[in-house]
C-alpha cells in the first residue's frame, strides 16, 4: 500500500488558521502502521485563552442572530459534511484505525447530528406560565448559556464532536473545541466545513494540543466559559467537574461504561449472537456502549457461547483501509496492554478461552497493536474484565439462572451508560428495561444510537443527555420574566 503523505494542520481561532506559539507541532500516527500521517499545531494555555476570548467576543452577535439564520448555516454545514463523507471517513480510519465501513457510518451519523440540531434551533420555545395573580403575567425565555468548551476522545473522533458543537451553535452559544491529540484530523476537517459554510469569526474555534490538562485547566477555570461538555473517561470527567466547580459552570459528561447484555432462553438466539458480536467488536471494542459482559441463561450457555465464539473467529483483523477488515488495531500500546492484562487475569482466575486470547499475528507491514477477537467462558466473579472497562476486543460470558439474578448482576457496577437485553417476551422486555440502572437500554437492538435518541449515562457514566429533543437543552438557560400589568 502506498504511504500516506504527511499533512500539516494549524489551529483555527477567531476565523483564522494560525500556527501555535513558536511553531510547535506534534505528530499524528496511523495506529495500524504506526507511521506518521500528519503534523498538527500544538497549542497550549495561551492559545486556549485566545480561543476563549474570541468565542466570548463573538457571543453577543451570534446569540442575537435569529434562529432561522443559525439553522441555515448549520444546514449549509451539513450539506458540506455530507458531500465530504468519503474523504472524512478515510481520514478517520487513518487516524483511528477503525474499518472504513464503520468510519463512513460514523461520518454519516455525525453529519446527521448537525442536520438534527439545525432543525432543533427553531424549536427552543419558551412558555407562557399561568399567572399566580390577576395583575401579573409570567413568561419563560430560553437563552444560550454562553461560551461552551468541548473536549472529545479518540474513539469516535467525528460524531462526539458534532453532537456537542451542533446543539451549542443551534442554541446560540459559541464554541472552543479541543479534540484528542491521538485523532485531531477529522476534527480539524469538521471545523473547516463550519468555516466554509460561513460561520462568523470566533463562533467556532479549535485548539489542538498535546497538553490536555493545560488546555482543560483554561477551559474549566476561565470565568468567560459558562459550560463544559466532555466525553472521555470517568477519571478525567471527575477532575473536570471538580475544576469547573470554582466558577459554577454547567457541566455535561459522557463517561465510561461497562455494558451488560442479557440473553434469555426465549430470545432469538441467532439475532442475540450476531448482536453480541456487533456490539462488542465494533471499533475493536473501543466503544463506550460496547457490551462488556454477556450474561446468558444457564440452559443455553454452552450452545450460545459456541456460536458466539464461531462468529468471533470469522472476524477478519487487519488494516481498516482494507475492505474486508472487521476489526482494526487498538489505538495505542496502553490500550493494547489493558486488553492483554484483562485476558491474562481472567485466564489466571480459571477462564476458558473459546476464541482468540492473544495478540493477532498479521502478515505484511502492519506494526500496529492488533488483538484477536476473544471470547472467554467460566470467568471468575472477581475477574477484572467483569468490572473494569476493557476497551478492546474481549468478551466474557457468564451464566445466570433467573431474571432477578440477571438484573442484579447487570446493575452491580458504578457505571450506567448502556445495557442490552434479548428476549421475545414483551412483559420481560418491559420489566428488564425498567429494572436496569442505565441511561440507554437496547432490547433486541445492539445499536441504540441515532440523532433522535437521547444518549447519556446514569451513575458514574455521566451527567446530561446528548441528541434527542433534549440535546439542545444542555446549552440553554431558562429565564423567568414576570410582568406586572
Ligand atoms: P480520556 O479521558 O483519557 O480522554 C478524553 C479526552 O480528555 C481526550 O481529549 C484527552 O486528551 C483528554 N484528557 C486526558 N487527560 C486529561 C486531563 N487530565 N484533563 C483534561 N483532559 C484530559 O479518555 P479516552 O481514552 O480518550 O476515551 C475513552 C473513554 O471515553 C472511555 O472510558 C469511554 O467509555 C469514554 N467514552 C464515553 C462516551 C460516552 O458518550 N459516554 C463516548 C466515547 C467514549
Amino acid at each position: 500500500m502506498a504511504a500516506t503523505a504527511v499533512r500539516t494542520y494549524q489551529l483555527y481561532i477567531n476565523g483564522e488558521w494560525t500556527d501555535a506559539t513558536g511553531g510547535r507541532t506534534f505528530a499524528v500516527h496511523n495506529p495500524a502502521t504506526r507511521e506518521p500521517i500528519a503534523e498538527v499545531a500544538d497549542g497550549g494555555a495561551a492559545e486556549a485563552e485566545a480561543a476563549v476570548r474570541a468565542a466570548h467576543e463573538a457571543f453577543p452577535a451570534w446569540s442575537k442572530r435569529p434562529a432561522d439564520e443559525r439553522a441555515e448555516l448549520l444546514h449549509k454545514t451539513f450539506d458540506l459534511l455530507k458531500a465530504r463523507v468519503e474523504e472524512h471517513a478515510r481520514i478517520l480510519t487513518e487516524e483511528n484505525g477503525k474499518p472504513l465501513a464503520e468510519s463512513k457510518g460514523e461520518a454519516t451519523i455525525g453529519a446527521g447530528f448537525v442536520r438534527w440540531n439545525a432543525e432543533e434551533a427553531r424549536r427552543a420555545y419558551g412558555e407562557v406560565v399561568p399567572s399566580p395573580a390577576a395583575g401579573k403575567r409570567v413568561l419563560t425565555f430560553r437563552q444560550p448559556v454562553g461560551v461552551v468548551a468541548a473536549m472529545t476522545p479518540w474513539n469516535f473522533p467525528y460524531s462526539m464532536i458534532t453532537r456537542k458543537i451542533a446543539p451549542a451553535l443551534a442554541a446560540g452559544c459559541t464554541v472552543v473545541l479541543r479534540p484528542s491529540s491521538a485523532t485531531p484530523l477529522v476534527a480539524l476537517e469538521i471545523v473547516r466545513a463550519f468555516d466554509d459554510a460561513g460561520f462568523p469569526p470566533g463562533v467556532v474555534n479549535i485548539v489542538t494540543s498535546r497538553s490536555a490538562g493545560e488546555v482543560a485547566d483554561v477551559f474549566a477555570t476561565s470565568g468567560l466559559v459558562r459550560k463544559i461538555t466532555f466525553t472521555g473517561s470517568t477519571e478525567v470527567g471527575k477532575e473536570l467537574m471538580a475544576k469547573a466547580a470554582g466558577t459554577v459552570k454547567k457541566v455535561s459528561l459522557e463517561l465510561g461504561g461497562h455494558a451488560p447484555m442479557l440473553v434469555f432462553d426465549d430470545a432469538d438466539l441467532e439475532a442475540a449472537a450476531q448482536g453480541a458480536i456487533a456490539s462488542r467488536f465494533r471499533n475493536a471494542g473501543q466503544t463506550c456502549i460496547c457490551t462488556n459482559r454477556l450474561y446468558v441463561q444457564r440452559p443455553l450457555v454452552d450452545r450460545f457461547s459456541a456460536r458466539v465464539a464461531e462468529l468471533a473467529r470469522e472476524l477478519k483483523v487487519g488494516n481498516g483501509l482494507d475492505g474486508d477488515t472487521k476489526v482494526g488495531p487498538l489505538i495505542d500500546e496502553r490500550g493494547f496492554a489493558k486488553v492483554e492484562d484483562h485476558v491474562r487475569d481472567a485466564v489466571a482466575g480459571g477462564a476458558t478461552v473459546l476464541a482468540g486470547g492473544k495478540p493477532a499475528e498479521l502478515d505484511g507491514d502492519l506494526r500496529g497493536y492488533f488483538y484477536e477477537p476473544t471470547i472467554l467462558a467460566n470467568v471468575a466473579a472477581d475477574a477484572k474484565i467483569l468490572h473494569d472497562e476493557t476497551f478492546g476486543p474481549a468478551l466474557p460470558i457468564v451464566p445466570f439462572d433467573s431474571e432477578e439474578e440477571a438484573i442484579r448482576l447487570a446493575n452491580d457496577t458504578p457505571f450506567g451508560l448502556a445495557a442490552y437485553c434479548f428476549t421475545r417476551d414483551v412483559g420481560r422486555a418491559f420489566r428488564v428495561s425498567e429494572g436496569l440502572d442505565y441511561g440507554i437500554v437496547g432490547v433486541n437492538d445492539p445499536l441504540p444510537t441515532a440523532p433522535q435518541i437521547p444518549f447519556g449515562g446514569y451513575k458514574e457514566s455521566g451527567l446530561g443527555r446528548e441528541n434527542g429533543s433534549m440535546g439542545i437543552e444542555e446549552f440553554l438557560e431558562v429565564k423567568a420574566v414576570t410582568i406586572g400589568l
